[in-house]
């Protein structure tokens, strides 16, 4: 059952309803120096109202900077910052409509649960029935009913999380920004909390920004990502965008595993339809058709990008029509419950990985280590990128 805001709030779901879908947040040309240093160079970002949009990249390269510019504890040295249609770069942080939810989740030690949620109601003067009821309703969404007397150091890590994220959400904030917030946690319940986390964004109805270098986290919680590298904006869109069609090799390497083939262009095919290149894969003799979203010219140089679940792993050299077929012998295979992982080394020395559904009955597709093989893709399942030395 879809839960109602309680009543009080009605303005602020109609406010809500009205503007979902539009940019709550807006970052225009925004760079940030330290000590003379640049560390975010000329970001321009805007996240949508409701959106859980995450901020994803290497350790340093300025995710938790962003989010500080956003909750206002740093100002950016140019550039501005809008929120729900306001220009609040030079404005305090408390005057934000903004929450930030900490990795170590800053609760109040000597308070319990009830008090840790009340504490920003009681700072802005909540009416004491209107505050009673509000806290409620939030320990409700977070399900910590039963909880309230309870001290932080009473509580496990997951509901030490929960207490944060009610604490922050509980005088409805514009957004909610989360800077590794399960990072503290262990891999299973980290994996628990990422669904309570998508669940209780929804319930609530707010935008969060989320910071993470934990890509599969990233994917499996986020509407949108966006992937920074040293301080820029290296791609933003949906996981499948940047999983399927990276822009370029340091997302598609950032982003999942990766195999990455030399081709070299001999030209374009003019019999197949736009944006086919006709190339040499891995300097084999037979050329093979490709498909590039953009165009380079014939003796360029490019990247072949296959993901392991693109590859199909043959124990006898397939036919033509099955396209290029690259040969190689089996390093291991890592059996891994549904599907199994097969290293190989191409005769270029290349080496590759092979994801295969496991299926124990089909003995041809069982191979071992030492067993020469030959491994094709899925044709039109590569990405095709400019070959960056970085
Ligand atoms: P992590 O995942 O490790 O938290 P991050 O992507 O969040 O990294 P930031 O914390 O934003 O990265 O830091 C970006 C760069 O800015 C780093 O090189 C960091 O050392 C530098 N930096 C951040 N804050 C300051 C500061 N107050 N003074 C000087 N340098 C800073």
């Amino acid at each position: 059952m879809t839960r109602s805001f309680p009543s009080g709030d009605e303005k602020s779901a109609r406010r809500g309803a009205r503007v979902q879908n539009d940019a709550i947040i807006s970052l225009e040309n925004v760079s940030q120096q330290f000590d003379g240093t640049t560390v975010l160079h000329d970001i321009s970002l805007s996240v949508k109202n409701r959106e859980f949009f995450t901020l994803l990249g290497p350790s340093g390269c300025g995710k938790t900077t962003i989010l500080r510019i956003l909750a206002g504890f740093e100002t950016p040295t140019s550039g501005s910052v809008h929120i729900g249609g306001r220009d609040v770069t030079d404005l305090a942080p408390n005057r934000r409509k903004v929450n930030t939810v900490f990795q170590s989740y800053a609760l109040f030690p000597h308070m319990t649960v009830f008090e840790n949620v009340a504490f920003g109601l009681r700072m802005s003067r909540t009416p004491k029935a209107e505050l009673q009821a509000r806290v409620a309703e939030m320990l409700h969404m977070v399900e910590l009913e039963g909880l309230e007397g309870r001290k932080p150091q009473q509580l496990s890590g997951g509901q030490q999380q929960r207490v944060a994220i009610a604490r922050a959400a509980v005088n409805k904030p514009l957004v909610l920004l989360l800077d590794e917030p399960l990072s503290a946690l262990d891999a299973k319940l980290r994996k628990q909390m990422q669904r309570e986390l998508k669940h209780l964004q929804r319930r609530l109805g707010i935008t969060f920004v989320f910071v993470t270098h934990d890509q599969e986290e990233a994917f499996s919680l986020s509407d949108r990502v966006v992937v920074m590298d040293q301080g820029r904006i290296e791609q933003v869109g949906t996981p499948i965008e940047v999983y399927e069609e990276p822009v370029n090799l340091r997302v598609a390497k950032f982003v999942g595993e990766t195999n990455i083939l030399d081709a070299e262009v001999l030209g374009q095919e003019m019999t197949c339809p736009d944006g086919s290149l006709k190339a040499r894969v891995e300097g084999e003799e037979r050329a093979c058709l490709l498909k590039a979203k953009r165009p380079f010219g014939e003796g360029c140089r490019v990247k072949v990008v296959l993901r392991p679940e693109d590859l199909i792993v043959h124990s006898h050299r397939p036919s033509a029509e099955a396209g290029l077929s690259l040969e190689g012998v089996v390093d291991e295979t890592i059996y891994k419950g549904t599907t199994y992982d097969i290293a190989i080394t191409l005769k270029t020395g290349k080496k590759l990985l092979v994801t295969e559904f496991f299926d124990e009955d089909d003995e041809k597709m069982i191979v071992a280590a030492g067993q020469p093989v030959f491994v094709t893709w899925i044709k039109g399942w590569e990405v095709v990128l400019p070959d960056d030395p970085a």
